[in-house]
């Protein structure tokens, strides 16, 4: 059981530089939420666990909070922007119409012809996926950027298991398992959902790796010119390539782009002190990651709607108020939603042994923003999982299927020259 913080050792130029990026922090601008008044006993005794940590100091990214609610409060969890009101509807039709498209096609018997046993035909503009039959890879570019001997240890060349762990994570969260390398939260009492519909069908293996030293780009927080800079500068492939960085990015926790997104900006960004077995323990289980590809697949937060909307796409409906932290097992903030907080969903805030799951409503929405927004070139059908559950295994496509890069076989730790054409 792990409760306890592992403070990490406060540099005054990691957080002068956030300040002076224009990003730091501000702390009480919004009112405190109104803590868990309908717990059971359980959850009571948890919450004085968590009560009595309330006022010891949490220090994340470089920056000092006074508590980890104040740096919940703050809003530096995860700076991926909202949908418009005007985006969030086309997402919405785009849905709807997926869906429709889909039952259509499967009565028609498209699903049992393909190809080579790894496309649909008949699918149109959006080839088609058969998730009842297939997953599918991503393949991953991980940057991993330093300044100097300050943030180096997170490279794949001074040590491999942080960028190795981080693929593993995802792959646990989109399968919908247990991440076996970290103990989960005791006293979790809850229904699990069955093995098909936790599955996401999505899978995730280390294409190839950059390390960076470049003090700017190293605090740029995800709202800077220079954060923008870097990703244009070290983007690799497609749509269908899940670039991610590593950096102590201004302090915050995690950035994403929301699909579609064919730009040389796509990809999602971390703060490297959270990746596995980095040193906040309770939140360096990988899980920023799994929570900012589930924005990358266009997710939105389990808060985003409060405790009347059902567009977080939990389904089954659970809603929240507004966004929690620690793991307040039975807190409940909507009456009449069916259901208490999704603690456990990784769009929330919860902490990383707390959180373990999408719902089936995500993974249905996540596997159509793949196939609508993302699976353009096929460049991703040459991948699949190794056994070690985060290398590649590449098959060389039929020549008739267009493909836009070539993939780095192995890993690579040198900075990329030169960009692949991008698909039309
Ligand atoms: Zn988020």
């Amino acid at each position: 059981m792990m409760l306890r913080f592992a403070v990490s050792v406060v540099c005054s130029m990691h957080l002068h530089s956030a300040i002076a990026h224009g990003e730091h922090k501000h702390h009480h601008d919004r009112p405190h939420h109104d803590r868990d008044d309908k717990s059971d006993g359980t959850s009571r005794r948890l919450e004085n666990i968590f009560e009595n940590n309330q006022n010891r100091k949490f220090t994340v990214g470089g920056v000092s909070y006074k508590s980890r609610e104040d740096f919940f409060q703050s809003g530096g969890r995860c700076l991926t922007p909202r949908r418009t009101s005007e985006e969030e509807d086309e997402a919405n039709n785009d849905f709807k119409a997926w869906k429709e498209a889909k039952e259509t096609r499967k009565e028609g018997g498209i699903y049992a012809d393909r190809v080579g046993g790894r496309r649909l035909v008949g699918c149109g503009d959006n080839d088609c996926v058969d998730w009842n039959k297939q997953v599918i890879t991503v393949p991953v570019q991980f940057h991993v950027i330093h300044d100097g001997e300050t943030g180096r240890q997170y490279t794949y060349e001074s040590n491999r298991t942080y960028i190795e762990r981080s693929i593993k994570a995802l792959n646990f969260g989109f399968q919908g398992i247990d991440n076996t390398e970290f103990t989960p939260f005791p006293n979790r009492s809850y229904s699990r959902y069955n093995a098909t519909e936790a599955d996401s069908k999505i899978r995730f293996c280390l294409a190839g790796t950059t390390a960076t030293n470049n003090s700017t780009w190293y605090y740029a927080g995800p709202l800077s010119a220079d954060f923008t800079a870097m990703k244009e500068a070290s983007h690799v492939g497609d749509a269908e390539t899940l670039n991610v960085w590593a950096t102590q990015l201004g302090g915050y926790w995690g950035h994403a782009t929301l699909p579609p997104n064919d730009s040389a900006r796509d990809g999602v960004a971390i703060l490297n002190e959270l990746m596995p077995g980095g040193p906040q323990t309770i939140y360096s289980e990988g899980d920023t990651l799994t929570h900012e590809v589930g924005h990358w697949l266009g997710l939105k937060h389990t808060h985003d709607d409060g405790c009347t909307g059902v567009g977080d796409y939990m389904i089954p409906k659970a809603n929240e108020a507004t966004s929690g932290w620690d793991c307040p097992v039975g807190k409940d903030d909507c009456s009449g939603d069916g259901g208490r907080n999704p603690i456990h969903n990784f769009m929330s805030f919860y902490q990383d042994n707390c959180v373990d799951q999408f719902t089936p409503g995500q993974n249905i929405r996540m596997q159509s923003s793949w196939e609508m927004y993302r699976h353009r070139s096929f460049y991703s059908e040459a991948f699949t999982l190794a056994a070690d559950g985060f290398s590649c295994v590449y098959n060389p496509l039929p020549t008739s299927i267009p493909t836009t890069s070539k993939p780095t076989m192995k890993p690579t730790t040198s900075k990329p020259t030169m960009k692949p054409k991008r698909p039309r």
